[in-house]
């Protein structure tokens, strides 16, 4: 046998024991796939032309043109179905080698929309120490890093996140601005000052954490902030009151 069919033997072997899963939504595959059938044709990709202003296509903006403390921000895909399930193996369940697949998406997203940008550094939201002794890793800092390598940019902690605030998803959207003014400071200011940086999270919501976390950043002397996250809460019709309600 050659070390071929050693290696085809070995990977039909593990896939009985340890069967491949799709990426994203992880039912069982082919060994030869990375991604199912389902999902290759339907995740929910935010296609250009976009709304840089809240991440949504263009065709399900509803933000009005409300700015942020971020220049832009986007995403490869909104928060559902197959993603929904890949963004919960990625951050509860331990998968996390997931975070250079979804560093990848992501990567082209910013290749797209942030062509004209050269970017000085990237930074992510962090988390408290009491929160990292209890989860032991950041997810949204594990993405910023594998992104890093993606884009050939260096990653730096840039921001300290001062005390605990109740989960941003228990809480409306009016309530989530609120629970994270103040939370966050910058720090490592001589990597901040006069430069222009890309802050990473896993997802988006209302964006009220990137919102402060680039508030922070500008205050500490950054010249311009630009956001990426894995995905976007979509906000459709039925949310439009709660975007109305924090406008
Ligand atoms: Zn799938
Ligand atoms: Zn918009």
């Amino acid at each position: 046998m050659n070390n071929e069919t050693i290696k085809r033997l070995y990977d039909h072997a593990m896939c009985a024991v340890f069967p491949r899963r799709c990426l994203y939504c992880g039912v069982p595959i082919a060994p030869e796939h990375t991604v199912c059938d389902d999902c290759r044709t339907n995740l929910p990709c935010i296609s250009a032309p976009i709304c840089l202003l809240c991440g949504h296509q263009k065709t399900d903006c509803i933000c009005k043109q409300r700015k942020s403390q971020f220049k832009a921000v986007c995403a490869p895909f909104y928060y559902e179905n197959a993603i929904a399930s890949a963004v919960h193996r990625y951050k509860f369940e331990g998968k996390d080698f997931l975070a250079l697949h979804f560093a990848r998406d992501m990567a082209e997203t910013v290749r797209r929309e942030y062509t004209e940008i050269l970017f000085d550094c990237i930074t992510f939201v962090p988390f408290t120490k009491k929160q990292l002794r209890k989860r032991e890793w950041n997810p949204g800092e594990m993405l910023a890093r594998a992104l890093s390598e993606e884009l050939d940019l260096p990653c730096f902690t840039l921001l300290e996140k001062l005390y605990e605030t109740e989960s941003q998803h228990t809480l409306s959207a009016r309530e989530r601005t609120g629970n994270v003014f103040g939370v966050f400071e910058a720090c490592n200011l001589e990597k901040v000052q006069g430069k222009t940086i890309l802050l990473v999270d896993d997802i988006k919501t209302t964006g009220a954490t990137l919102s402060e976390c680039a508030k922070m950043l500008k205050l500490g002397g950054a010249e311009a902030v630009y956001a990426v996250t894995f995905a976007v809460t979509r906000r459709k019709a039925q949310a439009k009151r709660l975007a109305d309600e924090i406008g």
